[in-house]
């Protein structure tokens, strides 16, 4: 990108004694434009910023830090260069999160505002997805890497050190760090995880930052991920469905009406085209194992016998991700004679394809996979098994495509969502998994398999776990995988195999796309956020600045606001039959219009106190007047079911620019239970 002059357009940040320049490119993505910072530019005379931006992964936390300080400020000052104000910014995991205080520094810096009341206006059009529950993804920096690169970050922004290391502080073990996800949700109006379970996990790994807060009350919400189908799916599926299903599919493919018609397309139509493409995937494996063995020193005889391997008529099973410990790639090589018996079944063979990666950083995930090339390389598994180096889009095109069962064994609950098992669905193939990520939701037994019933281990029972889930695997391979393919009518179709392929498509295909994906962003997260940033913004930020005094007012005096006595009309509870509960509540300072005083009834746990699900809320209203700063509340309940059910009265704040009636601190309980 170049400047009003046609000179490269530069932007800057400040780093410990120096600036460090980027210069802006711009790439276009199918109707994206998307920007790329590049500090590899004679501006920067040391070789460790010119380095900056030339690998993902490398270096240390510094480099790590300086990183995201180019991404996270660097970005927005990208952006405004070139005349970009965005309205909403969505922070993808805590890596960007630094964009949240830049937003903050330029509103204070134009509309000369405090630093409080720049970061209600501007918190208002921030949205953060978290999309993992294992510790090693979140980004955490040691205290005295935030002293090095925000001291004079921090004055700008009229903060003390404390002030500023609030923003992000996160207990870990026994120490304190500044924690970008705790940054990005502090600083956003609403959070998201990337599937239901995976939103359940992270409202438990966040919850101590939400205090007197049921569990399922914390404000993560779920939007599961989904795919982009047209990136995934074969040209010849495709052609299928502009054939057979509303031409609309490519453009509204989260509408589940359109699926239906999946039905119409014959059994031997879709099951000549899904093996076509497995066909094609054992050409394309081939090939590359005979580079791969090229390159790796083969003689070319040795290399040739790559054309032997693999069987294009064979189950075909796919396992092709990031290489993390936790996904368990090995799984299925603990016993090994069993494996063999399954692979080299001479009616009902079976063959793997695994392809993968591991972070730079991870010696579990590298070990892994020096293992899978290793245990390749026997006589009795060769013909069956192999392993593809350098995963990427191509070759997990080739997979999806070509496979017939996508495997997944992570530990429960550490996939956050998944998604390349979703890429199989579109292209006739089934998922055989553990009940994690988006199978948690995903799974019916009429479209594939679960492996265990989702239980979750201790860690000190990682190796009996293994032994179990891998039990379960061989047995659904034995008992249900291989039959079902090999139960071929006298036309050599697997009907009952088509009828499982079939179900996943009409049911799964609507609800993993990313239309369906995109569109719940914009309905919780996008148009909410922007209709709040619209309203604090009009008039000169009048409605932003009054919300942000109320705020702080809120906060400030928060403490005085206490129940002071919980009372019902009847003390012979049925269920059904509705009572009237009380609770005066001592107002302090503030309106009842400012508060919202509800009533809660929820289960009881073992110490008979109100336990982390969510029970039924009711809102109270006002009822008599203001007495000596206190005012009754009221409202009539039932019970609908029996049980060990305690009530109970808390008071939240209330205010149409909240996006949520859950706020960090403000939640008030009666102390006593009626
Ligand atoms: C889909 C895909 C992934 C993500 O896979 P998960 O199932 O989400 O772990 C990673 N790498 C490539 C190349 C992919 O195509």
């Amino acid at each position: 990108m170049r400047d009003e002059q046609g000179a490269p357009l530069l932007i800057s940040v400040t780093l410990p004694r120096r600036e460090l320049y980027a210069a802006v490119w711009q790439v276009q993505v199918g109707r994206v434009q998307l920007y790329l910072l590049d500090s590899n530019i004679p501006e920067n005379p040391a070789p460790d910023d010119r380095n900056l931006t030339d690998r993902l992964y490398g270096g240390d936390r510094r480099t790590r830090i300086r990183q995201e300080i180019l991404m996270g400020i660097g970005g927005i000052r990208a952006l405004d260069a070139l005349g970009l104000r965005p309205s909403i910014c969505h922070m993808n995991e805590g890596h960007s999160a630094f964009l949240a205080l830049e937003r903050i520094r330029q509103l204070q810096h134009e509309k000369s505002l405090s630093f409080n009341q720049a970061q209600e206006i501007t918190r208002a059009g921030n949205v953060f997805t978290t999309h993992t529950p294992v510790p090693a993804g979140l980004e955490r920096f040691e205290f005295d890497l935030i002293d090095e690169h925000f001291g004079d970050y921090s004055r700008e922004l009229g903060l003390s050190r404390e002030e500023f290391l609030n923003l992000g502080r996160e207990h870990v073990g026994d120490h304190e760090m500044f924690s970008m996800p705790v940054l990005a949700m502090r600083l956003s109006s609403g959070t998201n995880a990337v599937s239901k379970l995976h939103a359940w996990v992270s409202r438990g790994m966040w919850g101590s930052l939400y205090p007197d807060t049921p569990l399922d009350e914390v404000p993560i919400q779920s939007v599961t991920n989904g795919v982009h189908i047209q990136t995934w799916i074969s040209d010849e599926i495709a052609e299928l469905f502009d054939h057979y299903l509303d031409p609309a599919w490519r453009e509204e493919d989260g509408r589940p009406d359109l699926w239906a018609a999946v039905d119409d397309i014959p059994n031997d139509e879709l099951w000549r085209v899904h093996e076509r493409s497995r066909r094609q995937l054992i050409a394309f494996a081939r090939e590359r194992l005979h580079q791969q063995l090229l390159r790796r020193g083969f003689a070319r005889s040795e290399a040739d016998a790559s054309s032997r391997v693999l069987n294009p008529r064979a189950l075909t099973i796919g396992f092709a991700r990031r290489f993390a410990t936790y996904k368990r790639a090995t799984l299925i090589f603990r016993d090994l004679p069993r494996l063999k018996r399954i692979a080299s079944d001479p009616h009902r063979p079976v063959q793997f394809i695994f392809a993968g990666k591991a972070h730079p950083h991870d010696a579990g995930g590298k070990e892994f996979i020096r293992q899978i090339i290793h245990m390749a390389q026997d006589p009795e598994l060769r013909p069956h098994i192999v392993f593809l180096q350098n995963y990427d889009m191509h070759i997990a095109r080739q997979l999806v495509q070509g496979v017939d069962i996508w495997l997944n064994n992570p530990r429960r609950p550490q996939e956050a969502s998944g998604t390349s098992g979703m890429k199989c669905i579109y292209n006739a193939g089934l998922n055989c998994s553990i009940l994690d990520g988006w199978w948690d939701e995903g799974y019916a037994p009429e479209f594939g398999w679960a492996i265990g019933n989702g239980e979750e281990y201790p860690p000190h029972e990682e190796g009996h776990q293994d032994h179990v889930e891998s039990q379960a695997l061989y047995n659904i391979l034995e008992k249900d995988v291989v039959p079902l393919f090999y139960d071929r009518d006298d036309d050599n179709l697997p009907q009952e195999w088509m009828r499982h392929v079939k179900a996943s498509m009409r049911q799964l295909a609507p609800r993993f796309s990313s239309h369906r994906m995109v569109q719940e962003y914009s309905e919780l997260f996008y148009l909410p956020s922007l209709q709040r940033v619209q309203r604090m913004q009009a008039d000169d930020l009048q409605q932003g600045l009054a919300f942000s005094a109320w705020r702080s007012r809120l906060e400030q005096f928060w403490h005085e606001i206490r129940i002071e006595s919980l009372e019902f009309s009847d003390t012979q509870l049925v269920v059904g039959a509705s009572f009237e509960v009380k609770a005066r509540v001592h107002l302090g300072r503030f309106n009842p219009a400012d508060l919202r005083v509800q009533l809660y009834s929820g289960k009881l746990n073992t110490q008979r106190e109100l336990g982390a699900h969510a029970g039924d809320v009711v809102d109270m209203q006002p009822l008599g007047e203001r007495e000596n700063g206190s005012q009754v509340f009221h409202a009539r309940y039932a019970y609908h079911v029996g049980g060990e059910r305690g009530l109970s009265a808390r008071v939240l704040p209330r205010h149409e620019l909240l996006p949520d009636q859950i706020h960090q601190g403000l939640i008030t309980w009666a102390q006593t239970s009626p």
